[in-house]
């Protein structure tokens, strides 16, 4: 026995009641080489001692025409993380490197994409100044090295009383059916599948805005930013009117860093051959309905980043909501049509629309699931949220712990801690934020932020190198999560030398 899986083809497996029943229906269809918790054993062995020695059940009657028989480790503990994201695939990573390692429990990520890229990186694909594939991390090449299962899907529904999630139909880009709507059942679920733009129900946003939810989202503004200086660069050369008007609605962290990644890409672009189009051709503009940029964070830090967009030429309007999109335009509360050809949506984020009614768990108006400080959801004991989709509360606060990738980040540990414990009967773990400050990256240019005082309480202004420093520590502690220090370690050389080799901005 301990013979571990290199399943042939074909093999399908059944569930304990569905070979008692005789049924030779596959229970599931994606038992490819190590995806599926399961052990083989030539026919030749000793079953019953098999049987005993595994707490598991043989599906002879089902595969016994195969080869090789195959054995469901059927009472091993299912834990599905839905959502492999900032905070889901560090905690599918550290369960699979314990549990799923062992075969203490059997762990699997479900996700709408093939690979993952650290959300706080997409304002730099969008500008081009990050390439994006060689910071993505591809889901089932990580599952097999961190000892957990991934099945690619999108959550549409839940069934509470069968214990199963369900995955939509999923198509190809030509719109055929690839697999069919699916079940997948578990024992604990965790739901972490983030959050989206909010457009508050703005008439036009939908049609005309251009948002940041994802890494297509973000490729695709990127194709058509290098194709509007492009086209803004031929009719310079024609001699015709050729200025570009860039919005950011929204002057939250994202929309602030957006606008200066955006300053720089205009800045080296004639440097790569458009020499007709100057930086000053391209209008940025960071639009704010509250009466300051960065509402959420300290006023100094406001001031900060306002005179440093400011010194970029970027124009900040504040006490400004939009209150429609226009294809070439933005029309402001008091009437004010401001051109704009190029349009992002960077206000304010929902959770998805499929939480709100989800099988009877407890959601917000922005859609987010209401969970205990245990990050248990509020209804079902076997059920948690965490990141952007939960709201969590804060002890000694009246506002839910913050969507950002340091939360989900301290949540994911903290869930690691819940879930282990769970498995031996023991008591969750109860979350508490810590806020170790906010940094704001303009790009090349600086960075400024406040760090919190971990005895102090208070916050501590920094800028420049300093700041900076801090910045990109928090995706390399993503990385640590993900890859552990070596290949962290390694990976930060790679990057090194990629940036020395190739252009500073991505042109195709
Ligand atoms: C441009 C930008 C810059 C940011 N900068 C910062 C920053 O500097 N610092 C900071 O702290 N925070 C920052 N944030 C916020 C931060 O990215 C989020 O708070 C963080 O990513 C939340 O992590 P999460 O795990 O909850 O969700 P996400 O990281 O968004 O991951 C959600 C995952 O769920 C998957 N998914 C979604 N729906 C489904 C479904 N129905 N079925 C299956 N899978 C699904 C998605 O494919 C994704 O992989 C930034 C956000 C943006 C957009």
């Amino acid at each position: 026995m301990g013979v571990y899986p290199k399943v042939p083809h074909g093999i399908g497996l059944i569930n304990r009641d569905q070979a008692q029943r005789g049924s030779k229906k596959p229970l599931s269809l994606n038992c490819h080489a190590g995806t599926t918790t399961l052990v083989l054993a030539a026919s030749s062995q000793g079953l019953d001692k098999v049987s005993e020695d595994s707490q598991a059940f043989f599906a002879e009657r089902a595969l016994g025409s195969l080869h090789f028989k195959a054995i469901v480790m059927e009472n091993l503990h299912h834990i599905v993380v839905v959502g492999g994201g900032a905070g889901g695939l560090e905690l599918v990573t550290r369960l699979g490197n314990k549990l799923g390692k062992k075969h203490k429990a059997r762990i699997s990520l479900v996700d709408a994409g093939l690979t993952h890229v650290w959300k706080p990186l997409l304002h730099e694909v969008a500008s081009g100044s990050l390439d994006a594939s060689a910071n993505e991390i591809n889901y089932r090449a990580h599952a097999r090295k961190h000892h957990y299962e991934f099945q690619l899907g999108r959550m549409s529904g839940l069934d509470r009383s069968a214990k199963e999630i369900v995955i939509a139909a999923f198509h190809d880009d030509e719109g055929n059916e690839v697999v069919p709507e699916r079940r997948i059942p578990y024992d604990t679920l965790v739901i972490a599948v983030g959050s989206t733009a909010n457009d508050f129900g703005t008439p036009g946003a939908q049609e005309h805005c251009l948002f940041l939810d994802s890494l297509r989202q973000a490729r695709r503004f990127h194709n058509l930013m290098l194709n509007a200086f492009l086209r803004k660069n031929h009719e310079a050369l024609q001699g015709k009117p050729h200025s570009l008007n860039i919005s950011i609605i929204g002057a939250g962290a994202t929309g602030v860093e957006l606008a200066a990644e955006l300053r720089l890409a205009s800045r080296e672009l004639p440097v790569y051959g458009m020499n007709h189009l100057k930086s000053s051709d391209v209008s940025i503009s960071v639009i704010e309905a509250a009466d300051r940029i960065l509402p959420a964070l300290p006023g100094r830090l406001s001031a900060a980043a306002t005179r440093e967009l400011q010194r970029q030429k970027v124009q900040v309007l504040t006490g400004q909501p939009v209150s429609e999109v226009r294809e070439n335009s933005l029309v402001m509360k008091d009437g004010t049509e401001l051109p704009s050809e190029m349009t992002i949506w960077a206000a304010g984020i929902k959770a998805p629309g499929f939480l709100a009614d989800l099988d009877g768990l407890e959601a917000n108006r922005g859609n987010q699931l209401m969970v205990e400080q245990t990050l248990k959801t509020t209804r079902d004991d076997h059920i948690f949220a965490f990141g952007d989709c939960a709201a969590c509360p804060q002890p000694d606060s009246d506002r839910p712990v913050p969507p950002r990738a340091q939360a989900a980040h301290q949540q994911a540990d903290t869930l690691f801690e819940t879930l282990c414990n769970r498995l031996e009967g023991k008591e969750a773990v109860p979350f508490v934020y810590n806020d170790h400050g906010s940094l704001i990256n303009f790009s090349k240019y600086t960075t400024v932020g406040n760090l919190m005082g971990n005895l102090s309480g208070r916050s501590m202004y920094i800028e420049g190198k300093v700041a900076r420093l801090f910045y990109v520590s928090l995706y390399r502690m993503h990385q640590v999560a993900l890859h552990g220090f070596v290949r962290t370690g390694v990976i930060w050389l790679m990057d090194k030398i990629s940036r020395a080799m190739h252009p500073r901005l991505k042109l195709h």
